[in-house]
């Protein structure tokens, strides 16, 4: 029996304003606890929440990357749980009308295109964090991150594997991260992720019941819990079993997932609409401004820079998977006017050296302008590519340009005919014996010249030239 996956994705992305949703508190990271908190965030009795027109901004921001349909009105709705996290006893969210509905991404997988369906946008607060001490008995409780502004996306339940699910996550932590609204750090909890999962045989029209995964701190986790869900449904079912609906944890050491609560236990919320806070009304003029701001986004520059630029694919999803790194790329082609030995430079060199660091572009030692020179310089042939790469070297730990460093070490690549025969024959003299083997037939022995001529001329000759020379000479006297 053949089982077919049914996904579907909840995904928190904290927006990076610079306060808090509902008051002015800020939103900064890793401070003191409960030292950005104040009579709202806090939950006192008698305080209104006010709400931040940045992140209605910065939501409809998102909305409008994802094709979304942005709601004229939208209100703010009370969610109600108890947890010591989250000092109101409610959660302020939206329910039943968010700000937007009805959008999708594509995802390309297999050089296929798929588009993975929205269902909603909405605009909520982030609760506190609950922080356990190991060696005691005691819990703490930091209020910094109670009511830090979140979006949560919703989907549609469009994947059919875990690794759609994993290209469909990856693209909208791309488009957030593009957007500038959202920092993307997986660890820190800027952008995590809910997993819905069930199956179903193959052909049939019905869901199966589905269970939902919580937990998951990278892509490659998501993707590993998801795997790991669908296996143990199918093992389920095909013994005669029953999925039963329930919240799961993922044990990242462990490579499985393990009960949390089941559908007995799961809460009712009891949403209603907030009394404290008046309905949200976006007019067309305001949804035009901001989509004047939006910036190209990763998919389009894909596009572009494959057709403008006549680079690979491949190359293409490297160089366009920041904005910084396409940037630069964009300035090395442009200035070197050699997009491909650009690309090449770039997804070579470039991002090693910046990996082996742990550094990215933005502190790049070698500027647009320079690797574009070191470029040219190989294509008028005046360094051969083994030099430009030692020079590139020199060029990452200096910091200084590719014209000084040939200067200062006197690097340019030999291609007067005169003085590289001059160096062959001096060669030849010094090795009769060679060179009559060479004639006998031992082809194998013209390497050696090879690596003679760049001795005497201490790596600068020019290789191709030296080879033709070479011949005509062996051959010749
Ligand atoms: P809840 O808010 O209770 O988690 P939703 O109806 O909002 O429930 O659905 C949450 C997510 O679960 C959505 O992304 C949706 O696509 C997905 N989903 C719903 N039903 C299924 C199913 N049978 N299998 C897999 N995913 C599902
Ligand atoms: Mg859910
Ligand atoms: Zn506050």
């Amino acid at each position: 029996m053949e089982y077919e996956p049914i996904i579907g994705l909840e995904v928190h992305a904290q927006l990076l304003t610079k306060s808090k949703i509902f008051c002015g508190c800020s939103t900064q990271f890793g401070v003191e606890p409960n030292s950005h908190t104040c009579p709202v965030c806090m939950g006192m009795p008698g305080v209104l929440p006010v709400l931040n027109k940045k992140v209605v901004e910065y939501t409809m921001k998102m909305a409008l990357a994802t094709h979304c349909r942005i709601n004229e009105v939208c209100n703010f709705a009370r969610k109600n749980y108890f947890y010591p996290d989250l000092p109101k006893g409610y959660q302020i969210s939206q329910y039943a009308s968010p700000l937007a509905e009805h959008g999708y991404v594509d995802i390309e997988l297999n050089g296929g295109r798929k588009k993975i369906g929205i269902t909603r946008i909405h605009m909520e607060e982030d609760a506190g964090k609950l922080l356990h001490d190991e060696h005691t008995p005691s819990s703490y409780v930091d209020m910094n991150r109670t009511g830090v502004p979140l979006i949560e996306i919703v989907s549609e339940p469009d994947m059919r594997s875990a690794e759609e699910a994993t290209a469909y996550l990856k693209r909208l932590h791309e488009i957030l991260v593009y957007l500038e609204i959202c920092d993307g750090n997986m660890e820190e909890g800027s952008f995590r992720c809910d997993a819905n999962v069930s199956i179903r045989l193959k052909g049939e029209t019905a869901f199966g019941t589905r269970t939902e995964l919580k937990n998951m701190n990278s892509f490659r986790n998501v993707q590993r819990a998801l795997e790991y869900e669908i296996r143990r449904q199918e093992y389920l079912l095909a013994s005669g079993g029953e999925v039963v609906q329930e919240t799961k944890l993922w044990d990242d050491a462990q490579g499985a997932t393990y009960s949390m609560r089941g559908k007995e236990e799961a809460h009712d919320y009891r949403y209603f609409p907030d009394p404290d806070l008046v309905p949200v009304v976006i007019d067309g003029r305001w949804i035009e401004e901001v989509r004047e701001t939006l910036p190209e986004l990763p998919l389009e520059k894909r596009e572009r820079f494959i057709q403008e630029y006549q680079i690979p694919p491949y190359d293409a999803g490297v160089l366009t998977s920041s904005r910084v790194l396409a940037d630069y790329f964009e300035e090395v082609a442009k200035l070197s006017g050699k997009p491909k030995a650009a690309s090449n430079w770039i997804m070579g060199e470039i991002l090693r050296f910046l990996n082996e660091e742990k550094r990215d572009i933005t502190s790049c030692p070698i500027l647009p302008q320079s690797l574009s020179e070191l470029i040219q310089l190989i294509e008028d042939g005046t360094i051969s590519g083994k030099m430009a790469k030692d020079i590139f070297e020199d060029m990452y730990t200096t910091g200084k340009g590719p014209q000084q460093i040939i200067e200062e070490k006197g690097l340019v690549q030999i291609t007067d005919e005169e003085i590289l025969k001059k160096a062959i024959e001096e060669v030849l003299a010094a090795n009769p014996v060679q060179a009559e083997q060479y004639r006998g037939g031992k082809e194998k022995i013209f390497g050696y010249f090879v690596g003679q001529v760049m001795k005497v001329t201490r790596g600068k000759a020019n290789p191709a030239l030296v080879n033709d020379l070479l011949k005509k000479m062996l051959a010749g006297s």
